[in-house]
């Protein structure tokens, strides 16, 4: 279908080049990019706008297509992804960025690499798990994490990051059953040396569905980014329960659903969720059979640990990696990739 090839392409040599469109970015991105892709199949849909399978160099990329009035996104994840050694197995894989005008309309590409299963939400809408199935997605979403969330220090290193939009919706599944983080739109980094945060961390961001009691009673100390990442751990304690349910034991399965569905509608407002939240602090229900088995009660107990009240009393992802690599081991499952 579409091709790239008939857009004029902004400069890449001239650096007082801008984007012209308020952001004032030097297009230190490649020229070229966009011309060389064939957009193949529209893969995603939304309000930022949209996400394509396209071909490059004979090979599936994800080309994801921002309105122009989601400059400040597309930037932000330009940005994001051009950190140094943020490269990483369980982070989606970067290929560049591009600014391309169509009929004097500003067109904003991310490419990366292409996932066919598409994200965590897709794929446990579709299949069911084994419990090593179920370790391999966790074990390895949670090692993006802890890439993300660590700063690697000395000159070359890498600030900490917090995701600020951890879902199963902005998680990948990779056709040899691992995981890759992706929708960095709204992280933000932090360098201790400098103890900057690096752009003013407005509150009110995420999917409601899984803001955290801080973000919705607006407690959040925004100038802490411990702050940040237990937000984003908050999150990933939904994510547990939503990839719990998909676990078959003893020929039992729940079917999916996301977190809290049967507390709010399709598109709850910030309102309804603070008040299930905060107020009646109401968490997902652990399933009665997952008593009985020694794993997603292993799993459960993480959760627990991850949606707490109290920020500072959840579990760092380091540490819930680790937990979940004991319960591998634990059910020897020692071999299982991540
Ligand atoms: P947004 O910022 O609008 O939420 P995302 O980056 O989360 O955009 O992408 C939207 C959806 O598109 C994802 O939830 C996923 O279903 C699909 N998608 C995004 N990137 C890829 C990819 N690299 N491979 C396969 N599917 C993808
Ligand atoms: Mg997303
Ligand atoms: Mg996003």
């Amino acid at each position: 279908r579409g091709t790239a090839s008939d857009t004029a392409l902004t400069g890449y040599h001239d650096d007082s080049m801008t984007s012209g469109s308020g952001s004032g970015l030097p297009l230190l991105i490649q020229r070229t990019l966009a011309k060389q892709i064939s957009l193949a199949e529209c893969i995603g849909k939304g309000r930022y706008g949209e996400v394509w399978r396209g071909i490059w160099h004979g090979e599936n990329v994800a080309v994801k297509i921002f309105f122009s009035r989601e400059e400040a996104s597309w930037t932000r994840e330009t940005e994001i992804y051009s950190t140094v050694l943020l490269r990483h197995e369980n982070i989606l894989g970067y290929i560049g960025s591009d600014m391309t005008s169509h009929n004097s309309c500003t067109q904003l590409w991310l490419v990366t690499h292409y996932h066919a299963h598409g994200s965590l939400y897709d794929y446990l809408n579709l299949v069911t798990l084994s419990h090593a199935a179920m370790l391999t997605l966790a074990i390895s979403a949670m090692n993006g994490i802890v890439h993300l969330h660590t700063e690697i220090f000395g000159t070359q290193g890498k600030p900490a990051i917090a995701h600020r939009d951890i879902k199963s919706k902005n998680i990948l599944v990779k056709s040899n059953g691992t995981c890759a983080i992706a929708d960095f739109g709204l992280a933000v980094t932090h360098t201790q040396s400098t103890g900057l945060t690096q752009i003013a961390p407005n509150t009110r961001v995420g999917t409601k569905r899984y803001m955290s009691p801080e973000l919705l009673d607006e407690t959040l100390d925004t100038k802490c980014f411990e702050a940040l990442r237990r937000v984003d751990m908050y999150a990933v304690g939904l994510v547990l329960w939503e990839l719990g349910r998909r676990v078959i034991s003893n020929g039992i399965v729940e079917e999916y659903q996301p977190p809290f569905y049967d507390r709010v509608g399709s598109d709850p407002s910030f309102e309804e969720m603070r008040k299930i939240v905060c107020i009646d602090q109401q968490r997902p229900v652990l399933p009665n059979r997952w008593a009985s088995d020694p794993i997603l009660n292993g799993m459960g107990k993480v959760m627990r640990e991850c949606w707490h009240q109290n920020a500072n009393a959840r579990l760092p992802a380091l540490r819930v990696k680790k937990t979940l690599i004991k319960l591998a081991t634990s059910s020897n499952m020692e071999n299982i990739i991540y």
